[in-house]
């Protein structure tokens, strides 16, 4: 079992698409396993995105996440990270499968409506990042047997 961090981004909340990006993940099979409404800081979005720091763009994509409010999700599932990762779709909206959230969802690469964890390394971080210890449940999936069978 792995945990990931998605965070639907003010794109999402804007354009109305949070219970649509949700239920994607819960239509899935993904167990939620945390979720809260926040406004995002400069402070939180340099660790977030400190990759990027030296990118033209950073100050703008700074700007982007802090137009609203994001929800911030927390989801398990079997290899997790990796599932999440293909449901967003590559970061450009426009190039994105049709069938991916962004894919379906967005023409543009900054306003590509979530944030999803690229690796177990880094979903761990991301997490423990945006939610304390007590904000992430541990509850039995009842229908997990018919969701995985015998996977
Ligand atoms: N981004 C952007 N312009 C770029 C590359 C990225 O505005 O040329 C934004 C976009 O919103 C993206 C985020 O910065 O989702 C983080 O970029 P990353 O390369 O980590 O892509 P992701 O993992 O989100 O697909």
């Amino acid at each position: 079992m792995q945990k990931t961090l998605v965070i639907l981004k003010p794109s999402a909340i804007q354009r109305g698409l949070v219970g649509e990006v949700i239920s994607r993940f819960e239509k899935k099979g993904l167990q939620l396993i945390g979720m809260k409404m926040i406004y995002l800081t400069d402070e939180i979005l340099e660790e977030h995105y400190a990759h990027l720091k030296d990118k033209p763009f950073f100050q703008r994509i700074k700007e982007s996440m802090k137009v609203s409010p994001v929800i911030v999700l927390a989801l398990k599932g079997v290899d997790a990270v990796e599932v999440v990762r293909k449901m967003a779709g590559i970061t450009n909206g426009r190039e994105a499968q049709p069938g991916t959230i962004r894919g379906d969802y967005s023409m543009s690469v900054q306003e590509n409506i979530v944030h999803a964890s690229d690796s177990p390394e880094t979903a761990q971080t991301e997490l423990e990042r945006f939610f304390s210890t007590t904000e992430l449940f541990n509850y039995p999936q009842l229908m997990h047997p018919n969701i995985y069978a015998n996977d």
